[in-house]
């Protein structure tokens, strides 16, 4: 009997539309694998969030393929062992952006037989070039160029598992130790329902929503988005599976929804060509702009994490993150803005913030976006736009979002709920502002103008 093939599942967590899965279960007895690789990614290992996540991930996973094999350690060298244990050489996987997991497949491919498929994106990201085949940085032309690819392939469906070899010695997900105890903080977190079944159920509860979105998604009050990114970010659910679901739901109404999930692909082309991309300025003109640092930055920083910052609209937005693991997108835009306009920190420190507690964290969207905010970034909009976090917070209507996240301004009715200090209403249990917008903004736009952005 010939020897078995080696599945390798990191962040593609399904057996639908899973094409690694697909090959190997086409060519006989496979072993899958998902290894904890606390190792390779360097200083940009899972989040706590994550963390718990992966293991209700896991274990929906393990529940459908129950021959899952678990192993702890260095990816190469758990996989080399794995190999030698099976006496295999051919491995297939998923493809991978973050630049970690791309040094690891080139080292895996020089010993072994590797077999890198797509799946996880809407199209290869290396494939989307402009006519004279270069790499796109904007994302309007990459997304008329990406629309030409699209629709994606018909999702694959689920192989047959009766390959899957048994026996194979596995650690146990319970030792791996992933959910937080002392304390747990994760009770806020029992809404999301991790797992393939759980995404599916993500998706076909907001198709029906799906008409609504291009306004309903700035509404943090709404529930008018599909949650489907911590989904999407550990592989539960193929961006070729919702786009075809979604496509078929609303026709050409679906665009503006696409048009979110091409960001995340877009994310994944700028870390593809630009892997320090969550670590350095997209415009280097900004790496000489006068950040704030010593305490009094420091004090601001921890009172924008405990979401005591006094701006509601921002405070409930952290609060949530907190509690939930998740920030709706428009606040995480403000909560964003505010950090590096207003109290002008470095957006790295809070692009660290949310890698640690954001369920999605994910290398591509979160340092992308987070340059967007900033201004930094390749594709972004001006530093000098400042947004008010107090007028956005009145015309996205996000008073009962602030009245759920800060239980101290329960009892304000609009317009007092989105900025009680400025209405001299504010409970004594809630802070000051940490500074006033037009003194944020007047000390924003004097630091830019020592930096020539260009
Ligand atoms: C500062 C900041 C940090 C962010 N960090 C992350 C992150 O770490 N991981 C992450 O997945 N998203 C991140 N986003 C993008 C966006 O906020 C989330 O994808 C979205 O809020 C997830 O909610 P949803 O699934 O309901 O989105 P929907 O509005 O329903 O969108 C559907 C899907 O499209 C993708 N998407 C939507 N907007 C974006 C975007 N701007 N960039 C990339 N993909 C997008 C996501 O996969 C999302 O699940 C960040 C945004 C900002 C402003």
């Amino acid at each position: 009997m010939s020897s078995p093939t080696i599945v390798w599942f990191r962040q593609d967590l399904r057996l639908q539309d899973q094409a690694a899965l697909v090959a190997a279960a086409s060519e006989g007895a496979f072993v899958p694998v998902y290894i904890l690789d606390d190792d390779t990614p360097g200083d940009r290992l899972m989040g706590g969030a994550q963390r718990w996540w992966l293991h209700h991930s896991l274990e929906r996973l393990k529940a459908v393929l129950p021959n899952l094999v678990l192993r702890r350690g260095n990816s190469m060298a758990e996989l080399a062992q794995l190999a030698a244990e099976l006496g295999t050489t051919r491995i297939h996987a998923i493809r991978h952006y973050e630049p970690w997991w791309r040094s690891v497949e080139s080292e895996i491919a020089s010993e072994f037989d590797l077999v890198l498929h797509g799946g996880n994106h809407l199209a290869l990201p290396e494939t989307i070039l402009t006519g004279a085949g270069t790499r796109y940085k904007v994302f309007t032309p990459w997304w008329r160029a990406l629309l030409e690819k699209m629709p994606p392939a018909k999702p694959l469906p689920a192989p047959d598992l009766s390959g899957a070899v048994s026996g194979i010695p596995s650690d146990t997900l319970e030792d791996w130790q992933l959910l937080p105890s002392k304390p747990d903080w994760s009770t806020g977190f029992n809404d999301w329902t991790p797992g393939e079944e759980g995404a599916r159920a993500a998706l076909k509860a907001f198709l029906p929503k799906l008409r609504g979105y291009d306004t309903d998604r700035n509404l943090p009050s709404t529930i008018g988005v599909s949650r489907l990114s911590p989904h999407l970010h550990f592989g539960e659910i193929s961006p070729a599976t919702v786009w075809h679901f979604a496509a078929r739901e609303a026709g050409k109404e679906a665009e503006p929804f696409l048009r979110e999930i091409g960001w995340r692909d877009y994310a994944t082309n700028l870390i593809d060509q630009f892997p320090d991309y969550p670590q350095q300025n997209g415009k280097p003109a900004y790496d000489s702009f006068p950040w704030r640092s010593g305490p009094d930055a420091d004090r601001d920083f921890v009172a924008w994490t405990k979401g005591r910052t006094g701006y509601p609209i921002v405070d409930a937005g952290m609060r949530e993150l907190w509690a939930t693991g998740f920030m709706h997108n428009r606040v995480r835009m403000i909560a964003a803005s505010f950090l590096i306009k207003h109290l002008l920190i470095d957006w790295r420190r809070g692009e660290r913030w949310f890698w640690d507690t954001l369920l999605d964290a994910d290398y591509g969207a979160n340092g992308s976006n987070w340059q967007w905010v900033a201004g930094t970034g390749v594709d972004a909009p001006m530093f000098s736009r400042i947004m008010a976090p107090l007028s956005q917070s009145e015309k996205f209507d996000a008073g009962a979002y602030v009245r759920k996240w800060v239980p101290e301004l329960a009892a304000l009715s609009a317009p007092y709920v989105h900025d009680p200090d400025e209405y001299g209403v504010r409970p004594v249990a809630y802070p000051r502002k940490a500074i006033g917008h037009r003194a944020a903004r007047d000390r924003a736009l004097a630091a830019l103008s020592h930096t020539r952005t260009g």
